[in-house]
Order: C-alpha cells, then sequence, then structure tokens
C-alpha cells in the first residue's frame, strides 16, 4: 500500500514528522511521501533523521506547490527532487510569498467593486481569519447580492476561495498571479532538480471542464502525471483519470490528503474508506521502489 499525498505540521497537517512515520509503520505504508504545502522543511528534517528505526518503507521526497496556470489557482505534486537545488528558490517564491493575504484580500475587494457586489468599507488583519471568512459573510449580508450567484454558490459553506480562484465564470473570480508563483516555473525548477510533476486532486477544482483543464496541463508541459487516486475521488473518477493517464502515456500517482488528526476521518493509506492502492501504480516512474 502507498500514500503519496499527506500533511506534516510543517504545513497545515496536526503531526509532526516523527509522529507521520510512526503512524506509517503502524499502516503498513510501504512507499510514503510527505507532501507539505510550498515548503522542503520536511525534506530537510528527513535528510538530518535517522528515520530507519521508525520507518522501514521507502520515503519519496515531496512538496504539494501552490500555483497558477493562465489565471487558474491549483495544486502540482512535486517528487523526488532534490531539494537543496531549489532551496533558496522555494523559500523565496513559495514559504514566503504564500503568506501574502492582504493582497488576497485586496483583490477579492476590488473584484467585488468591479463585478456591482456590495460590500462594507472592510478593513482586514490576519487576526480576523482567512480573507474569505471576512469577505464571504459580508457578501452575504447584503441579500441584493444574491442575484450574481447560483443557490449553490449562495448556501456554499467550503469552497468559496476555491471558487474565486479556479473559475472564471464565478461572480467574484480572482486572478492570484501576483501572490503564486507560476505552475510552468515550478514545474521547470523541479524537474531540473530531478523531480515529477503531478496535478494533484483534479476534481476539488471548481472549474466547469475538468478535463480540458488537463489536457491544458498536458499540453502546456506542466506535468509527467495525475493524482489519479484521492480520498475525495468517487470510482468513476478514479477511473475516468486512469483512462486518461492510459491514453495519453502520463505516470499516475496516489495519496489520501492525510492532515493528522486535523482530518480523522482520512487515514493513511485508505483515505475515508478502502483507498489501498497498491504500489504496482507507480512502478513505472519510482526509482525508490
Ligand atoms: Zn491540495
Ligand atoms: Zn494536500
Amino acid at each position: 500500500m502507498i500514500d503519496l499525498h499527506t500533511h506534516t505540521n510543517f504545513s497545515d497537517g496536526t503531526w509532526s514528522m516523527k509522529k507521520m512515520l510512526e503512524e506509517a509503520e503502524k499502516a503498513n505504508i510501504e512507499v510514503l511521501a510527505v507532501t507539505d504545502h510550498d515548503t522542503i522543511k520536511g525534506q530537510k528534517e528527513l535528510a538530518n533523521m535517522n528515520y530507519g528505526d521508525i520507518y522501514t518503507g521507502k520515503l519519496i521526497p515531496g512538496t504539494e506547490f501552490s500555483v497558477v496556470h493562465d489565471g487558474i489557482y491549483f495544486h502540482l505534486l512535486g517528487y523526488g527532487f532534490d531539494y537543496k537545488k531549489v532551496e533558496e528558490w522555494v523559500t523565496k517564491e513559495c514559504e514566503e510569498r504564500k503568506l501574502d493575504v492582504k493582497e488576497e484580500f485586496r483583490l477579492m475587494c476590488e473584484s467585488c467593486k468591479k463585478n456591482n457586489i456590495k460590500i462594507g468599507n472592510l478593513k482586514y488583519d490576519k487576526t480576523m481569519g482567512w480573507p474569505v471568512e471576512v469577505i464571504f459573510p459580508e457578501i452575504k449580508k447584503h441579500l441584493e447580492n444574491k442575484k450574481y450567484f447560483t443557490d449553490e454558490e449562495w448556501n456554499m459553506e467550503r469552497g468559496y476561495f476555491e471558487r474565486c480562484v479556479t473559475n472564471k465564470k464565478f461572480p467574484v473570480y480572482i486572478n492570484v498571479e501576483s501572490i503564486f508563483p507560476n505552475a510552468k516555473d515550478v514545474a521547470d525548477k523541479i524537474r531540473k532538480a530531478g523531480g515529477k510533476m503531478f496535478v494533484a486532486h483534479l476534481y476539488r477544482y471548481h472549474m466547469d471542464n475538468k478535463i480540458e483543464f488537463l489536457d491544458k496541463l498536458r499540453e502546456d508541459g506542466i506535468i509527467d502525471g495525475v493524482e489519479v487516486c484521492h480520498s475525495s475521488f468517487n470510482e468513476e473518477q478514479i477511473d475516468t483519470l486512469k483512462k486518461y493517464c492510459k491514453k495519453y502515456n502520463l505516470l499516475m500517482s496516489a495519496g489520501t490528503d492525510c492532515h493528522g488528526d486535523k482530518k480523522p476521518d482520512i487515514k493513511l493509506g485508505v483515505g475515508t474508506g478502502n483507498m489501498n492502492v497498491s504500489k504496482d501504480l507507480i512502478y513505472k516512474w519510482n526509482p525508490y521502489l
């Protein structure tokens, strides 16, 4: 069983690296990738740690990058790269840059104004939460805004930010190119350091045609492969992505997106049910087996 998509407390997971490795050992994960958001701190810790006593499976170094391509925000998983070769660049372009929530807030307010969506004069600082946690309730306070949204959009509890940044037709679409790095740049840099790039959890994005987006990533040379299994996918989605990879000779990966105790229903290796993906899935590209 493999799990190539997990998070520790180097990003938004709750477990330490040591705890992650202990849990992976307990869960009999044969190949594990720890893929914290926009950082290589996990790789650094693993390099300085004698983890053989804790975890006996194989480890693939990895990072989940927040990137933008053609105005669409999404996540790219980079695997198997030499972190030392990109250390300075990741620190500057990914670790520091993604913290710019003030800019995100400004773009959201600007987009509301441009699209005639009424909001009050809002002041923002980080202690108030994520920008969406301030803006979306404000939009909903003004009932005259409802006409711009579908019922589903108006009533959504989650996914507002994703819609803002992945769907150009959303009434409050924002282009976050000024906040997150360009997908092609990230892919080129990580490949130069020996890595492979995979698009993460395709079905979580809110664009109308997801396969069209996948086509674009493939044609523009951004991905080597696709995360074909993720704990949020159903059987049909997994099947579609596997067929797509076979058709276009793309590599495949699989991961639960385990965040430790923050999302206790998503367990290492098995996700919310019995994901249990065999390492055969990655034999084509994995030098670590
Ligand atoms: Zn993600
Ligand atoms: Zn993730």
